[in-house]
C-alpha cells in the first residue's frame, strides 16, 4: 500500500489537500488540534438563542473557482447560495440607501453598466471608476514601477480615485476582502481582487452566502470523503513539533514525522502543514525558520470582530449591506440568510486593531448606536441577546513585507509541504486562497511521487 501522507490542520486548506490526495488514490491521515474541524471558518450550535452561529460571517464570490470545485467534489456546493448578479446595498446616514446592481452582460460591461446606473456614485465618481477599469485593462494593468511597495490607498489615489470614493466604496471592498485598513494593506493583494472579482466575468462578481452554518458546508462532508478512501481524520490531537532528520543542521533537512502533545510520534516522509504562520514558527526548529523561512516571524495578525445581535422583531429586510462612515463595515441579516434564522443580525468590524481590546459591553453599545442610525426599525426594537466573537488571529495582515514573505507550497525541507490561506497563492487570505493552497500542495506531493 502507498505511503501515508500526513496533513496537519483541518481548515479549508488541509481538508482540500486531503480530498485532492484521496481523490488521486493516496492514503491520507489528517490531524487537527481542536476537537472540531473548520479552523477559522466554522460554526457552532448556540443554545441561548437556539441558533447556528458562524465564528464570523463569511462571503464567497463567484470567482472562488477552486472553492466551488472542492465543494462539488464533496457534494455540498448547493449549500452556498449565490445572487443571480452582483447586487450590493450601501447605507449612509446622510444619503440613505443606495445600491450597485450589475446586469448580466459580458465582462466588463456588467460592472460599467452597473456603476453608470448606480445611485451610489456621483457623475465624477462614475468616471473615476471607469478610468480605473480602463487602467486595469492596459498592458501594465495600472501598476506603476513601485507598485510592490504601494498600499491600497496610495494605489487608488494614483489611479485617480478621490478621497470620498475611496472612503465610501474602495475602502469597504478592501477591508472586506483583505481584512486590513487600505492605508496598511499592500496594493499587490488588492489587484487580484479587482481583476478576478470585479473586472472579470459577471458570474465571478456574484456574492454567495452559506445557507447553513459554515461547518455544515464542508467539514464533515470532506472528512467523510477522505475516510471513504482509506484515509483518517483525527481531531483533538495537538501537533507540537515536526521531526526532522539532523535537526535542521544539515544542508537539506528532511521531515521524518510529527510529535504530538500526548508524547506520541507519528512517522511520515511526507507532511503537509496547513497551520497558520503563528503556529508554524513553533513547530519547526528556530534554525530552520531563520534559514529557510526568515520572513515568517515578522508576519502579524489582523483581527475581526463579529457582533451577533438578536432582537425582538425584524430590524431590516435587507440581506446584507455595507455601512458607510461607521465603525461597523458590514451588516448581515442572518434571519434572511439562514432558513429560520430569527431576528438575528451579524455585524462585522474587519481590520479591527483599534477595537479588539474594547470590552464586550462597550462593543454592544457601539453596535446598537450605529445600527439605530442606519435602520429606523432598530430604534424601537429590543435587544434580546448578544454574542461578541473576537478573532484576534483572523488573517495575516497583508502588508507589502508580509506579501513578500509568503512561502511556496514546496519547501527546502524535503518532504514538508505548506498550505494555508497565508502561503504564496497570489490571493488575499480568503477561503479561495486556502483551497487553492490545498490543491497546490496536493499537486506538489503527487509530483514528488
Ligand atoms: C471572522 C472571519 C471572517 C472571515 N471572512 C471571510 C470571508 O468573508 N470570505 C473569505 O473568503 N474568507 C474569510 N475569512 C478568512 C477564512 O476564514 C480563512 O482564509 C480560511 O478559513 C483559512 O483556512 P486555512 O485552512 O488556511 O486555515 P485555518 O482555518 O486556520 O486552518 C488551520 C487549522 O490548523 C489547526 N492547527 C493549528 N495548529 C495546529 C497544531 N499544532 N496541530 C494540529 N492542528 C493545528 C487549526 O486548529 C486549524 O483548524 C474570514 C476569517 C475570519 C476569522
Amino acid at each position: 500500500m502507498a505511503e501515508e501522507i500526513l496533513i496537519i490542520g483541518g481548515g479549508f486548506a488541509g481538508l482540500t489537500a486531503g480530498v485532492a490526495l484521496a481523490e488521486a488514490g493516496r492514503r491520507v491521515r489528517l490531524i487537527e488540534q481542536k476537537p472540531y474541524l473548520g479552523g477559522r471558518a466554522r460554526s457552532f450550535d448556540y443554545a441561548p438563542t437556539n441558533s447556528v452561529v458562524d465564528n464570523g460571517q463569511h462571503i464567497f464570490m463567484g470567482c472562488y473557482h477552486d472553492t466551488l470545485r472542492f465543494l462539488k467534489s464533496i457534494g455540498t456546493q448547493d449549500r452556498i447560495r449565490f445572487q443571480p448578479r452582483l447586487s450590493v446595498t450601501f447605507l449612509d446616514t446622510k444619503v440613505g440607501k443606495t445600491s450597485l446592481v450589475c446586469p448580466r452582460l459580458p465582462a466588463t460591461w456588467h460592472l460599467l453598466a452597473g456603476v453608470l446606473r448606480s445611485d451610489s456614485f456621483s457623475v465624477s465618481e462614475k468616471l473615476q471608476v471607469l478610468r480605473l477599469g480602463r487602467a486595469l485593462r492596459t498592458r501594465g494593468g495600472g501598476r506603476p514601477p513601485d507598485f510592490e511597495r504601494l498600499t491600497v490607498d496610495e494605489w487608488m489615489e494614483r489611479l485617480g480615485q478621490s478621497a470620498r470614493l475611496r472612503r465610501n466604496f474602495w475602502d469597504l471592498l478592501c477591508i472586506a476582502a483583505l481584512n486590513e485598513d487600505p492605508q496598511i494593506a499592500a496594493a499587490a493583494v488588492f489587484e487580484p481582487v479587482l481583476r478576478l472579482a470585479l473586472f472579470n466575468a459577471a458570474d465571478d462578481s456574484r456574492i454567495g452566502l452559506a445557507s447553513q452554518g459554515l461547518s455544515a458546508c464542508y467539514t464533515e462532508a470532506a472528512a467523510a470523503f477522505i475516510r471513504a478512501r482509506q484515509g483518517s481524520v483525527e481531531t483533538a490531537r495537538d501537533v507540537t513539533a515536526f521531526q526532522l532528520a539532523a535537526e535542521g543542521n544539515a544542508a537539506s533537512p528532511e521531515v521524518k514525522g510529527i510529535q504530538s502533545a500526548d508524547g506520541s510520534v507519528i512517522e511520515a516522509n511526507t507532511v503537509i502543514s496547513s497551520v497558520p504562520p503563528f503556529q508554524l514558527v513553533r513547530l519547526l526548529p528556530k534554525e530552520v525558520i531563520a534559514r529557510f523561512f526568515p520572513g515568517l516571524p515578522s508576519m502579524r495578525p489582523a483581527p475581526i470582530i463579529s457582533l451577533n445581535l438578536w432582537f425582538d422583531r425584524e430590524v431590516t429586510d435587507l440581506e446584507f449591506a455595507g455601512l458607510r462612515g461607521a465603525t461597523i463595515q458590514w451588516l448581515f441579516n442572518k434571519g434572511k440568510i439562514l432558513a429560520d434564522g430569527g431576528h438575528y443580525v451579524s455585524l462585522v468590524i474587519s481590520g479591527a486593531h483599534d477595537h479588539i481590546q474594547r470590552e464586550k459591553d462597550e462593543l454592544v453599545s457601539l453596535a446598537l448606536a450605529e445600527l439605530r442610525q442606519f435602520l429606523p426599525a432598530a430604534q424601537d426594537a429590543r435587544l434580546v441577546h448578544s454574542l461578541i466573537i473576537k478573532e484576534r488571529f483572523a488573517t495575516v495582515s497583508p502588508t507589502a513585507e508580509a506579501v513578500r514573505a509568503r512561502p511556496a507550497a514546496t519547501t527546502p525541507v524535503r518532504g514538508l509541504f505548506l498550505a494555508g490561506d497565508w502561503t504564496r497563492t497570489g490571493l488575499p487570505a480568503t477561503i479561495e486562497s486556502a483551497v487553492k493552497s490545498g490543491y497546490t500542495a496536493a499537486a506538489e506531493v503527487l509530483k514528488a511521487g
